[in-house]
């Protein structure tokens, strides 16, 4: 294409190269993902892990999508998706209670240790139990249905290896396995998160420790979340600060959002100018 455009010998033909050469450049340089965490009937009002208020999280995360729908260059909405018989269900333990604590052990490959004689026990990880939840493809593991969706919204789901929870969206509770979601932002070229959904204290909080460790710049969304235990949200703010998340109210996004949009203007404009510098120098206007 250079060597036709360069030969070509009237100026329409120039013009026609140089604006096809123009386009097929592609100035986009967001690279914002939203993070959507498990807002799905079982955690809200009705479902069978409501969490207080857990509904009005949805107002705000539609909001942040319609404001900031040129700044976000990727959606993505994690799903808690359980066998009916998972781990980390109350149930499945005789004479536990939700809420109620045990200690699971695992062998060297992750693999649950359900006989301690025969099994060699390697990893042994605290384990809150819940009511049955999110059970795959039930009702209760849909997302909300007041939730915004997009045809290009991204779903990971995360909690269907039957023997071990997962509250984070990028591994499971003992890092023995992972999801897709890291190499999808990779792949889109994202550097920032902001993480928003719920609960607080559970799958936002791992969630957004996890993408500071993974090297994104994380911007927890404090009204656009809920918690479990109310009492458990102090520690886990100060948890995240300390890591280097922000966590910030929807209100004060536009600041970041803005300086964000303030390097993109800045890259779109040279874009331009050094497009048509090479373009005035090629036609030696
Ligand atoms: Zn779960």
């Amino acid at each position: 294409m250079t060597y036709m455009w360069i030969n070509a010998k009237d100026d329409v033909t120039k013009w026609f190269w140089t604006l096809v050469i123009l386009s097929v450049t592609p100035p986009v340089f967001s690279n914002t993902a939203l993070l959507i965490i498990d807002v799905q009937n079982c955690f809200l009002p009705g479902g069978s892990l409501a969490v207080t208020n857990g509904d009005h999280v949805i107002p705000v995360i539609n909001d942040i999508r319609r404001k900031y729908e040129n700044q976000i260059s990727l959606t993505v909405l994690s799903q808690d998706w359980h066998c009916q018989d998972h781990v980390s269900f109350a149930s499945q333990h005789a004479g536990k209670q939700p809420l109620e604590t045990i200690t699971l052990d695992y062998d060297r490959n992750g693999h649950l240790c359900s006989n301690k004689t025969t099994c060699q026990v390697e990893y042994s990880l605290n384990q809150t139990l819940w009511p049955d939840h999110c059970v795959i493809n039930s009702t209760g593991a849909e997302f909300g249905s007041r939730l915004d969706h997009k045809t290009d919204d991204v779903i990971v789901r995360k909690g269907y290896h039957c023997e071990i929870d997962s509250y984070s969206a990028f591994f499971d509770n003992g890092g023995f396995t992972k999801t897709e979601l890291e190499d999808i932002l990779n792949a889109h070229n994202i550097t920032t998160v902001i993480v928003t959904g719920l609960a607080l204290d559970f799958c936002v909080y791992y969630t957004s420790k996890d993408a500071k460790k993974l090297g994104f710049d994380v911007y927890m969304i404090k009204d656009a979340s809920r918690p479990v235990i109310q009492q458990n949200v102090p520690t886990v703010i100060k948890d995240l600060e300390s890591l280097g998340v922000h966590v910030i109210d929807s209100s004060s996004l536009v600041n970041f959002i803005s300086s964000s949009s303030a390097a993109t203007t800045c890259l779109t404009m040279s874009y331009i100018y050094i497009s048509l510098l090479l373009t005035v120098l090629y036609l030696g206007i």
